[in-house]
Order: structure tokens, then C-alpha cells, then sequence
């Protein structure tokens, strides 16, 4: 049974300033501590304690009795002073976890921090410093959807990933330019927990691979941080880090995906139902989710450069459709898209929105103009 007043005493300490997020995800309101490392943390992050006994031993502060030494720790430690120490020399590239990602990250970061100590000793990030990573990874098939196993390639000196269809292939299969790279874990999608999709540019069209590593251990692509930025790749943080433990991210998450029906340009061929991915200012649609490349594109520019989406559907729009419609005008034309549900048109908005109210970039310009002279 817990004791009145170190029960009383903890409540008190979750309420200071740093103690009421989770240590580890910043979700709010944790109610778990972890008595060996002095941190309140939520019960999610506290499963993944559970599998480093050596290192954490976790209590849940209501529930669970506290002796005064216990309590006393907390006091003394709590999630502020445990980021000065544990977090203390965090690199500026490295993709910090929170609540909303999947498990591998989390408890990637958790390890990184606690029980690899990664930054407290700048030495053990040296891995992700070095300028050239070889490894296996199974890499999804293009057409026929199997899984294989390739030699993927970091090359700091050419600031390209590369893939090998067979080990002693000489040519590689593909080389992607880092700095039109973006990869981000999409396990359900992939249906793998460690399923990462990594998306190129090429001939400035969107192609996609899927792969993964059975164990989560991705060390292939640790490093290039430092270079990353003068590459303007900074977008994506986690190429590089993939990594044994911190599986990061490799970039900027899709503001949403989904399927919505879209017509063509001349609106008399119907509506077709296409996976759709919003990156940043480029709208992806696919036949697929798992589809090697965008069966088209739309750039979504700036409110100031007349682009704009609106609620619903032009009065004329012809043909059976969803109920829910999103109008999209761009200097030349407007697309039109059907929604199944009013939760899924509003979310879509609101990411259409998100980079419409915000100013071009100069750089974007350029992906504009392309897109200007497609068909
Ligand atoms: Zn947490």
C-alpha cells in the first residue's frame, strides 16, 4: 500500500516545471517514474524502461509504494536535471522521438540515452560521423511486392545512397542524390515494424523504395550529418542516424496521407480513387500506397502566388463521386478531390492550408516552374 505522504510528496513533484511532460516522449501528464534515473515518464515510455532493468527500475507514482529515499531521489533528480545530464550533448542533426512515433524510435532514443549514454560520451556518436556505410537491406520488389535482400550504400563523397541489385554488381541500380532524399518509418504501410520508406527524386519525378532490417539495427546510415546541412539535405535528419539504436528519422514526416478520388484535367473521365501523399509542397498520387513511382504530382505553392483550396466541388462537376469534395486553383487550372469522409476533407485542408499560407521558399520557385510545364 503507498503511504500517504510520499504518495502526497510526488504529486507535489509533478508538478514542477519539467516533470509534467514525459521525460522521454513529452507526453502529457506522465505517471510513471523511474526510481534508478530520477525521471517521471509515461506509461508507454515505461514498458520500455521495463527492458532495460540494468539501467532503469520503474514505479508507477500512484499506484506503487514509494519508501522516503525513493521520494528523496526524485526530489533531487526530476526530468530537468536529468536532460542537462542525460541529453546534454545531443548532436544538432539527431532526430529526438516524441509521443506520436513508433515504438523502434522510442525506444531507440530511450537506449540512446540511458543505457548507451550517448550524450554524455561525444565518442559514442562517432558512427554516425563516418563518411561511408555499406549493409543488407531487404528492399521491397518493384512490381512483384517480394522483399529481397540488397547492398545499400552511404557515400559521403558522392552524397548519394546507392542500392546493388546483386553483391557484386559493379554498377549500382540506383543512385539517389542525398539532397533529394526523404525517408520516414512507415511500418503499418509496410506492414514491417521496421519498415522505412525512402523517396528520391529522379528527373524530378518522386520514386519510392520500401525496405527494412529484421533486427531494426540499421547502421547503414549513420553519419553525413555534419555535411548534411551545407547540402541543403537537411530534411531529413534520419538517413543518416539509422542506427542501432536510434532509428530516426530521416526527414520530415507526409503531412497526410490517404486515398481521395481525383479527376483528370478535363474532368469529363470521372473520378479515380488514388493514394495520395502530401509532402511539404508536393501533392504524390499513386495507383498504390507501395507503388515505385507517383503516377502524377501537384505542387501546391503560396496564397501570395494564387494558389488556393477551397471546401467542395465546382457546381458542374460530373460523375459519381464521395460526398466530400476540395477544390485546389493553382495559376493554371484547378484539381479537384472527392473525400469519403468530412474528418478526412478537413484534415486534408488543413494540410493543404498548412503550405498554401506559407511564403515560397526561392529554391521552390524552381519545383513550381517545373511543374508548370508538365502536361
Ligand atoms: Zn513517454
Amino acid at each position: 500500500m503507498a503511504k500517504e505522504k510520499p504518495r502526497k510528496a510526488l504529486q507535489e513533484l509533478l508538478q514542477r516545471p519539467g516533470n509534467q511532460l514525459c521525460a522521454d516522449c513529452s507526453a502529457p501528464d506522465p505517471d510513471w517514474a523511474s526510481h534508478t534515473l530520477g525521471v517521471f515518464i509515461c506509461l508507454n515510455c515505461s514498458g520500455i524502461h521495463r527492458n532495460i532493468p540494468q539501467v532503469s527500475k520503474v514505479k508507477s507514482v500512484r499506484l506503487d509504494p514509494w519508501d522516503d529515499v525513493q521520494v528523496e531521489f526524485m526530489a533531487a533528480n526530476g526530468n530537468s536535471v536529468a536532460k542537462a545530464r542525460y541529453e546534454s550533448k545531443i548532436p544538432p542533426f539527431y532526430y529526438k522521438p516524441t509521443f506520436p512515433d513508433c515504438q523502434l524510435l522510442r525506444e531507440q532514443w530511450i537506449r540512446a540515452k540511458y543505457e548507451r549514454k550517448e550524450f554524455i560520451y561525444t565518442e559514442k556518436q562517432e558512427p554516425y560521423s563516418a563518411g561511408y556505410r555499406e549493409g543488407l537491406l531487404w528492399k521491397r520488389g518493384r512490381d512483384n511486392g517480394q522483399f529481397l535482400s540488397r547492398k545499400f550504400v552511404l557515400s559521403e563523397r558522392e552524397g548519394a545512397l546507392k542500392y546493388f541489385n546483386k553483391n557484386d554488381a559493379k554498377e549500382p541500380k540506383a543512385i539517389m542524390k542525398i539532397e533529394h532524399l526523404n525517408a520516414t518509418f512507415q511500418p503499418s504501410k509496410i506492414g514491417n515494424p521496421h519498415g522505412l520508406q525512402i523517396t528520391y527524386l529522379k528527373d524530378n519525378s518522386t520514386r519510392n523504395i520500401f525496405v527494412y532490417h529484421e533486427d531494426g539495427k540499421v547502421r547503414l546510415f549513420r553519419g553525413l550529418s555534419s555535411k548534411r546541412a551545407q547540402w541543403k539535405a537537411v530534411r531529413f535528419p534520419g538517413l543518416m542516424n539509422l542506427r542501432p539504436g536510434l532509428v530516426p528519422k530521416l526527414s520530415r514526416n507526409y503531412l497526410k496521407e490517404g486515398y481521395m478520388e481525383k479527376t483528370g484535367p478535363k474532368q469529363t473521365e470521372g473520378f479515380k480513387k488514388r493514394w495520395f501523399t502530401m509532402d511539404d509542397r508536393r501533392l504524390m498520387y499513386f495507383k498504390d500506397p507501395l507503388d515505385a513511382f507517383a503516377r502524377g504530382e501537384v505542387f501546391i505553392g503560396s496564397k501570395e502566388n494564387s494558389y488556393k483550396v477551397l471546401e467542395g466541388l465546382p457546381p458542374s462537376t460530373q460523375g459519381n463521386h464521395w460526398q466530400y469534395g476540395i477544390t485546389i486553383v493553382t495559376p493554371d487550372r484547378k484539381f479537384l478531390f472527392a473525400c469519403e469522409t468530412e474528418n478526412d476533407q478537413q484534415e486534408w485542408i488543413t494540410a493543404f492550408q498548412k503550405v498554401i499560407s506559407r511564403p515560397m521558399l526561392p529554391q521552390e520557385y524552381a519545383v513550381e516552374a517545373h511543374f508548370k510545364h508538365k502536361p
